[in-house]
């Protein structure tokens, strides 16, 4: 892949303090992008990246931090919505509160990080949208229901937002990664009342026998967001070493 892919072509990245974020905000700039990064934490963005403070539930909030990034970037030619919270509970487990507060960051975060980023990305002869949605969208996961409706919606959302801006020149695709090495799940471990064994049986649930690396999905966000992709628009990437496609027999 040519270090220069991505020269001239301004990111902004939600969520791009931390884990699969941050991993895809390095790997734009490594490949030649200027690359803005909204989060709830923008001190711990290192440079070059550009920290620019953002809740993605706060509308006003979205609409101004997306204009400071497009001024320091120069305009917006690739949005990846990827900031999202976790949620553990069957169908009865999560009050409405919660119900409530994970949606609006997951989804409505996406919807308003979009709407807010559109009219630069329609300026934009090489628009992308990359959205971070899950395994836990195609795979019915124990003890996920809330997180996993909300990565739903983020499918759907994906194909059709695609439909609705194929004709403004804009791609809308997304990656589906299985259980990632990130902070998040870090903290999960640690809740964990054995954390070795929660670690096994994640890795185990995956035919690799391993967790993804954070830098695997960020290659495969930067492949969606390439212009090199330019045909590719409405799919979702599966990066779950194996999770989701591969049945396997058990070992002997
Ligand atoms: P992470 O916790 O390491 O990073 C998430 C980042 O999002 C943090 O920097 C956090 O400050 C930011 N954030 C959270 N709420 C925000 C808000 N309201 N406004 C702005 N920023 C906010 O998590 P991660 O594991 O890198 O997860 C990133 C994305 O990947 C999420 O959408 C998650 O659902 C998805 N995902 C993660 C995994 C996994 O196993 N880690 C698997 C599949 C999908």
């Amino acid at each position: 892949m040519s270090r220069d892919e991505f020269s001239g072509l301004k990111a902004v990245v939600t969520g791009g303090a931390s884990g699969i974020g941050l991993a895809t905000a390095q790997l734009l700039a490594d490949r030649g992008a200027r690359v803005a990064c909204l989060d709830l934490k923008p001190d711990d963005v290192p440079e070059p990246l550009l920290g620019v403070r953002a809740d993605v539930t706060d509308d006003a909030g979205v609409r101004s931090a997306i204009e400071e990034a497009a001024h320091l970037l120069g305009g917006i030619d690739i949005l990846v919505n990827n900031a999202g919270i976790g949620a553990q509970g069957a169908i009865e487990d999560n009050p409405d509160d919660e119900w409530r507060r994970v949606f609006d960051v997951n989804v409505f975060g996406i919807v308003r990080v979009t709407r807010a980023a559109l009219p630069h990305l329609r300026r934009s002869p090489s628009a992308a949208i990359v959205n971070t949605c899950s395994v836990a969208a195609t795979a019915g996961l124990p003890q996920r229901a809330l997180y996993s409706a909300t990565k739903g919606a983020v499918l759907s959302l994906t194909r059709a937002t695609a439909a609705d801006l194929v004709r403004d020149g804009i791609r809308v695709n997304c990656v589906n990664p299985g259980t990632v090495d990130t902070p998040w799940v870090g903290r999960l471990l640690e809740r964990a009342e054995d954390a070795e064994a929660e670690r096994a049986a994640l890795e185990a649930r995956q035919p690799m026998g391993r967790l993804v690396a954070t830098d695997e999905v960020a290659a495969a966000i930067a492949h969606l967001a390439s212009p090199l992709s330019a045909s590719t628009t409405g799919t979702d990437l599966a990066v779950d070493g194996g999770m989701q496609g591969l049945r396997l027999r058990p070992r002997n």
